[in-house]
């Protein structure tokens, strides 16, 4: 049984890069028929917010990503006490006394010296005496956990391939600080086995955590940590996707803002931000497909590319007005101007970029409408028409075939000036669908008035 999670920091809104991490999370979880859960990584408790809570689990509902359970990091401290207490005892935790300023400047005398700032463990170093007298100076400790540098480290990426560190080129992680709150290393690996997580898909920028964690997991394996039946018994299988970037080609401060609350702003609808971000990235064509589970069967992590992602706003339109056109009457009615029924919302749908452009073309059949001025010429074809216009099942049909016959005008000298006497418009929806809903006494009114 395949499960997958999605774990925002409630220290703000969703943004394009996070709301592509959930979908692909709740797609993987979705086609293999498994689980999909939310993850609310809170432990930094001065900058998580419970409105920022609120807002992910509106906006992806309002996406339509359902989740098949919560779990909240706030809530599980015991569980990350238990597994520090089994990192000690294996001996894999150790307490660090340095300041932040004294650890930045290590870093700055390594990078002087053309070194990679890793952590040079010197609190391991340290005898049992000057430990004690640190403890005795009240100097506080925070802790690390111990890489094994002879064990190495691979993982086959299900997008970047065959991944391999050398856990002596990375520092020994900070997983508590000296006030005992958690940092995200170890509760993220310890909520994994403890939700039995099969699949960790997550951004490229998280590649070297993963390192790190595949280590706290064997640990934690080794230390019988792993127990409960619904337990993870073996590492997840782990994917990093290329990073998302604007149109430059750059990591667009942009990008990091805009989210469902602009989205929803500018008319788009959650089907074409699914539609585009299911597929960006991949080899697979980016389509307007509505079809939810037509993009869930095709979602592949072997089409995956690892070039950066380029999110294009003028492609989000594109696939939006693509989508807005397949859209059935039920499931936008409610947004719909008052008495537009299902035959104007066909009429009009083609000619729609947002939905929220009906009103305005349902302005053409409700008027009023402004007519142009027309020509004496144009003035007695129009009265022409109103003689000849005979209502019927198809009177756009009939009304042309007629005045074609009767006056010889053919393509725009025929079907323009018309057009212009029953909507005031000189393009738009197409009018055999149009006229109907604009009803006999009201035609007849139009173009009379366009004729007088
Ligand atoms: N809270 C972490 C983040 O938002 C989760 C990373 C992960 O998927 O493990 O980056």
């Amino acid at each position: 049984m395949i499960t997958t999670r999605f774990a925002p920091s409630p220290t703000g809104r969703l943004h394009v890069g996070n709301i592509r991490t959930a979908l692909h999370n709740w797609m993987l979880a979705r086609q293999g028929g498994g689980r999909f859960i939310l993850r609310i990584d809170d432990t930094d408790a001065e900058r998580s917010r419970e409105d920022y809570v609120d807002a992910i689990r509106a906006d992806l509902t309002w996406l339509g990503l359902s989740w098949d359970a919560e779990e909240r990091q706030s809530a599980r401290l015991d569980r990350y006490e238990a597994a520090f207490a089994a990192l000690k005892a294996a001996g894999r935790i150790y307490p660090c006394y340095e300041s932040a300023q004294e650890l930045e400047v290590k870093r700055k005398i390594a990078l002087g010296r053309g070194l990679p700032p890793i952590y040079d463990r010197a609190a391991l170093k340290l005898t049992d005496a000057e430990r004690a007298a640190k403890e005795a100076e009240g100097t506080p400790s925070h802790w690390r956990f111990l890489l094994d540098h002879a064990e190495p480290i691979q993982w086959d990426d299900g997008i970047r391939g065959p991944q391999k560190f050398d856990a002596a080129q990375l520092s020994d992680p900070v997983i508590r600080r000296a006030d005992g709150s958690w940092l995200y290393m170890m509760p993220s690996a310890v909520d994994d086995i403890d939700m039995g997580v099969t699949q960790v898909l997550r951004g490229e920028d998280h590649v070297s955590n993963t390192a790190v964690q595949i280590q706290i997991f064997t640990a934690l394996y080794a230390a019988g940590f792993a127990a409960g039946e619904s337990a993870a018994k073996t590492l997840p299988a782990f994917a990093h996707e290329a990073l998302l970037v604007g149109r430059e080609g750059k990591l667009s401060k942009r990008l990091g803002s805009l989210g469902c609350d602009a989205f929803r702003e500018r008319g788009i609808e959650p089907e074409a931000i699914i539609a585009l971000l299911a597929r960006l990235g991949t080899s697979l064509p980016v389509e307007p497909i509505a079809d939810r589970a037509a993009l869930v069967a095709s979602f592949d992590l072997a089409t995956f590319g690892r070039a950066p992602a380029k999110f294009d706003e003028e492609d989000l339109e594109r696939l939006n007005a693509g989508i807005v056109h397949q859209l059935p009457f039920d499931a936008v009615a409610a947004r719909l101007p008052d008495g537009m029924d299902e035959a104007g919302w066909h009429a009009i749908r083609p000619n729609l970029a947002h939905i929220g452009e009906a009103a305005d073309w349902w302005q053409l059949v409700t008027g009023p409408i402004v007519q142009p001025d027309f020509s004496a010429e144009d003035k007695a074809f129009l009265t022409e028409a109103g003689r000849l216009l005979v209502w019927g099942d198809s009177p756009w049909g009939a009304l042309t075939t007629v005045l074609k016959e009767a006056t010889g005008r053919k393509g725009k000298g025929l079907f323009l000036p018309l057009r212009q006497a029953l909507t005031g418009m000189d393009h738009g929806p197409d009018m055999g669908e149009l006229l109907p809903l604009i009803g006999e006494e009201e035609a007849r009114a139009r173009l009379g008035q366009a004729a007088a």
